[in-house]
């Protein structure tokens, strides 16, 4: 008979990474979600290799405590929930305790914080098997810097799924898109191998978010676009933003961008509710082009379906559908009068 063993904290992190840190764009995703968590308005990522070698983000945000370095890396540790009541309606993007964790048990890992109004940063690194934080002074603005190298090295069963750098690239920077369309009121800077290929500054009118979308999405969506904006008083449902115009379809759906309280989604009940909203105004096979926000009480959605956290469970999943689809449909039948359904791009 085999004897049962505890898994060591390492091994064990490994394996949690195996639900989250798939490739490079994961793990930006997740260093994305806490640099916005932390309240930065500026964020910045700098990669190598399609971030395979390196990834580097920094922030400007609230940063972490010395006595708390080596907690960030710890598995199960964060300062965004307490209790099981605070998931019931939690306002952060992350709240599981675990990237961090995860990421650091499969990557070369510096974590470097300094709180504004402290003197000092200090500075935490990681090297996969290592998970003994060693903590030292080092120079940093106020927020966070988190530096990455070698994702992977450790675990050649992973890193053997890894694409191209371009591909894995093309992964990367759609997730910094979607955040970059999430979060209108933070700035962005994405370079990859040296070259600056998004710079967003914060944008707080309606003509810099517009610029915003079309420096991401192609401003020939915003050119075709309608917007939305409504609100529904007996339900507290709010849904805003870009709908684009039936001439605008789509040969697949890969402009298609859905915030739920400021989380990308995907969602059934969603995009049946979308296409349902689009179904007399566009041919077989074309997909329509959005950019939607959805905004609710956050008690009446559990965020927590799924470790990556991309999908979510409605409360009132019938509520929902009904409103989103009464109000795109709106939209759209409002614009037509002048809108020929021809030309389809
Ligand atoms: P979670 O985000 O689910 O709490 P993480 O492993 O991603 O778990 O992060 C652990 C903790 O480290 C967070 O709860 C937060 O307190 C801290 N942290 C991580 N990144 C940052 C950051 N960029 N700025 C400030 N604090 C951070
Ligand atoms: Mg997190």
């Amino acid at each position: 008979m085999k004897r049962i063993n505890l898994l060591s904290p390492r091994l064990a992190n490994q394996i949690a990474a195996g639900e989250v840190v798939e490739r490079p764009a994961s793990v930006v995703k997740e260093l994305l979600e806490n640099s916005i968590d932390s309240g930065a308005n500026k964020v910045d990522l700098e990669i190598d290799q399609g971030g395979v070698k390196l990834i580097r983000i920094r922030d400007n945000g609230g940063g972490i405590t010395k006595e708390d370095l080596p907690l960030a890396l710890s598995r199960h540790a964060t300062s965004k929930i307490i209790e099981l009541e605070d998931l019931e309606a939690v306002a952060t993007l992350g709240f599981r305790g675990e990237a961090l964790a995860s990421i650091s048990s499969v990557s070369r890992l510096t974590l470097t914080s300094r709180q504004p109004g402290n003197e000092s940063a200090w500075q935490v690194q990681t090297e996969g098997r290592e998970m003994d934080a060693v903590i030292a002074p080092a120079a940093h603005p106020e927020g966070t810097s988190v530096e990455v190298r070698d994702l992977f090295f450790n675990t050649p069963a992973r890193r053997k799924f890894l694409k191209t750098e371009k591909t894995e690239f093309k992964h990367l920077d759609e997730v910094v898109k979607r955040q970059a369309l999430g979060r209108f009121d933070v700035a962005f800077q994405l370079r990859h191998n040296g070259k600056v290929i998004h710079q967003l500054r914060q944008a707080d009118s309606e003509i810099e978010r517009e610029r915003r979308i079309a420096s991401v999405c192609g401003s020939a969506f915003v050119d075709n676009a309608m917007k939305v904006d409504m609100e529904a008083s007996a339900s507290g449902l709010r849904l805003w933003g870009w709908i684009g115009m039936p001439t605008f379809s789509r040969s697949q759906a890969d402009l298609q961008y859905f915030f739920v309280n400021g989380r990308i989604i995907r969602d059934k009940v969603v995009s049946h509710a979308v296409r349902q909203a689009y179904q007399d105004v566009l041919y077989h096979g074309r997909h329509p082009a959005y950019v939607l926000y959805l905004e609710l009480d956050p008690a009446l959605v559990d965020v927590n379906v799924h470790p990556t956290k991309h999908e979510v469970r409605f409360r009132e999943s019938r509520l929902v559908h009904d409103f989103l689809f009464r109000t795109i449909h709106r939209v759209i039948a409002d614009a037509r009068p002048d809108e020929q359904v021809t030309a389809q791009t």
